[in-house]
């Protein structure tokens, strides 16, 4: 019998990385403003910003970090309200909490995209708008972008999991004013730890770098676009110096090392992602029991999971649903039927009262995910698609399916 995949370990870092990680072990020099030249973090910028095609790139500690300082960088307000999806991952409200904002949870539909009548019905009043494209689904960006513009409303779009997804063609993440992606090992790149934020505005580019961490001159080593010294930057260098606090929350040179050599994997690993979840939602989508929502037409894939819903489940049923899946060998995580899951907004008691989202609580008691990365292979795929296609037939039989 086949065995199941590992779906969990990441794939090795490049052997590329060794020999800069061993300069690095030999010289010490891990700080990324300690070298008189171009550190690895500000190569790895110029190379990320040049790969999405933006002019400003700011790697920091985290995507939760790269989001925290696109708020600040905006000069919200203090209790400025700031639109989020009500499915996505625990760390985007946490950001807004930690920018002094608030929260203003947005339903979400079966599809895991926003649902735009929510969201332009809770225009009134928003100051912001991050997007989380949650597993790189993408929400209608057209739409998002022409209501927040028509209001003059920032938006930014939480790429952390999206990387080499595609709208019309245009990287996710310069769409908005500002995108932040992660360098969590779940993530396309991996170094562990790490995150980044990109845009094209200078202001917010110096006002980001500055409260990074950037303390008295060091935002000299921050250039403009190719590594050219750009007048804007310099000049909102200038002109912000000394007026932001500094929340030190800057990236490593070992984590850039780590990084660098990963970037010429990207199209590779967004490339064998998407084959292998289209693959498996095909075989998904031919059972009765499950669903695998269509994307928006304008949107490229770089999926590393699949997400699909329960069809005609009782709660009952969709738990055996899991446990069936589980013992053939595929773990499935129903996103809202776990206690702790971070993904369902119920369970972000630290907002205080949450309100009742009965659309985007119904996707999540139905939702399902299970992880698909790059490098499984055509039999893996299949192992994968099988447990699931038969933990459906396990709890509810193979009647239907063939339409008795
Ligand atoms: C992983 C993730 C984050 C947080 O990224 P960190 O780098 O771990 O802070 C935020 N949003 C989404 C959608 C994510 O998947």
């Amino acid at each position: 019998m086949a065995l199941a995949p590992n779906v969990y370990d990441a794939e090795p870092i490049p052997e590329t990385a060794r020999a800069e990680i061993e300069r690095l072990l030999t010289s010490g020099d891990l700080f990324r403003y300690t070298c008189p030249g171009d550190s690895p973090v500000a190569l790895l910028e110029a190379e990320f910003a040049e790969l999405m095609g933006a002019k400003y790139a700011l790697a920091v500690a985290s995507c939760s970090a790269a989001l925290f300082l696109s708020l600040k960088a905006l000069d919200l307000p203090r209790g400025a309200k700031v639109l989020i999806p009500a499915f996505t991952f625990a760390a985007v409200p946490s950001a807004v909490l930690h920018a002094d904002c608030v929260p203003v949870l947005v339903e979400v539909a079966g599809n895991y995209r926003i649902d735009m009548a929510d969201f332009a019905a809770k225009l009134d009043g928003a100051d912001a708008v991050m997007i989380s494209h949650m597993r790189g689904h993408t929400s209608d960006m057209d739409a998002i972008m022409a209501l927040a513009d028509e209001r003059g409303l920032p938006v930014i779009e939480d790429a952390a999991h999206s990387l080499g997804t595609t709208w019309r063609g245009r990287n996710i993440g310069t769409i908005g004013r500002i995108g932040c992606f992660s360098f969590q090992s779940y993530k396309l790149l991996n170094s562990g730890e790490g995150g980044i934020l990109i845009t094209d505005d200078a202001e917010i580019a110096a006002r980001a770098v500055i409260m990074s961490g950037a303390y008295e001159h060091n935002w000299k080593k921050h250039k403009g676009p190719r590594g050219e010294n750009a007048p804007d930057l310099a000049d909102a260098f200038a002109r912000w110096q000394n007026r932001l606090p500094l929340y030190n929350t800057r990236l490593n040179n070992l984590s850039a090392a780590l990084i660098r050599p990963q970037l010429p994997e990207v199209a590779r690993r967004v490339r064998d992602g998407r084959r292998n979840h289209d693959y498996v939602a095909g075989i998904l989508d031919a059972s009765d029991w499950l669903s695998v929502p269509a994307k928006l037409p304008p949107e490229e894939r770089a999926p590393d999971s699949i997400q699909f819903n329960l069809v005609g489940m009782t709660d009952d049923e969709a738990r055996a649903f899991q446990d069936a899946a589980a013992a053939r060998g595929v773990k499935v995580q129903i996103f809202g039927m776990s206690d702790d899951n971070a993904r369902a907004f119920w369970n972000w008691r630290f907002l205080g009262e949450v309100p009742d989202l009965p659309q985007t609580r119904a996707m999540l008691m139905r939702a399902s995910d299970t992880r698909l990365p790059a490098r499984l292979t055509r039999a893996d795929c299949d192992f994968v698609a099988g447990a699931l296609v038969g933990a459906a037939e396990d709890v509810k039989g193979r009647a239907l399916a063939y339409g008795t």
